[in-house]
């Protein structure tokens, strides 16, 4: 099997997928979706495993391919999402936004939220226009939820911090949660508590990721099936 090393001078090089048009990912917009390999966890109940965790696995996506595609087709897209994979773990991800942003597009940034400074310093620099946090669940939960790889105090102390921002900058985030079945309804109802008042917590169902394993062996072959919110998939040069 060839390998395609992830090379931490060029955050380019971290582009495991592409998805040209999603109705889904950002919610009220026609957004394009660029998947990055990697991620600082190892949820049992992680839908995008490949390019989370073997993401030398995939090709990455040539850069002049998402721009020239950027190019042609920015007058029908509300912006760009940056997920993966956890995009805050690649390196000079700044760098890389800011070659995005001459594209003149608004950029969602998916994420974690267990790097909460690069969140606000993206904020400050106005180099995100909105940040969507995945927040696994009541902090205690967290090494269970995320295969060890979380503790509680990092869990509390990450999120915690970027629900205080939330507060002060209500406009630029987005909280949602996946109902695994380790999650019950008191688990529901803790999560909205560590909400401030005027924000929501997104609900998102919950698919097993058997029900997925046709999908990730499917990317080699950039054969994409139809995406939900929950099923997040990607495209590997479709020649868009
Ligand atoms: S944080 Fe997301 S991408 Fe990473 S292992 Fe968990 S579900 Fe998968």
């Amino acid at each position: 099997m060839t390998l395609y090393e992830l090379d931490p001078e060029l955050p380019w090089s971290y582009i495991r997928g592409f998805q040209p048009v999603s109705l889904c990912d950002w919610p009220g917009h026609i957004s394009c979706v660029l998947f990055f390999g990697g991620c600082n966890l190892r949820c049992p109940t992680c839908h995008n495993s490949k390019i989370a965790w073997n993401p030398i696995e995939l090709p990455p996506i040539p850069s002049e391919k998402i721009f020239s595609f950027l190019q042609k087709r920015k007058s029908w897209l509300d912006g760009i999402v940056l997920t993966g994979g956890e995009p805050s773990q690649v390196p000079k991800l700044g760098s890389l936004i800011s070659e995005l942003k001459t594209v003149g597009l608004p950029i969602k940034f998916d994420t974690n939220g267990l790097e909460p400074e690069m969140v606000k310093t993206f904020i400050c620099s106005e180099l995100i226009d909105i940040v969507a946090v995945d927040i696994k669940g009541p902090w205690s939960k967290y090494p269970d939820l995320t295969g060890g790889k979380c503790s509680e105090e990092r869990a509390r102390i990450s999120l915690s911090y970027l629900l205080e921002l939330a507060q002060d900058w209500p406009e630029y985030f987005y909280f949602r949660t996946t109902w695994v079945p380790k999650l019950s309804q008191p688990d529901i109802e803790e999560i909205r508590s560590y909400l401030p008042q005027k924000q929501t917590l997104h609900l998102q169902d919950y698919v097993p990721p058997e029900k997925h394993s046709k999908t990730n062996s499917m990317l080699d072959f950039q054969v994409i099936p139809p995406k939900t919110e929950t099923n997040p998939t990607m495209v590997q040069d479709e020649g868009y």
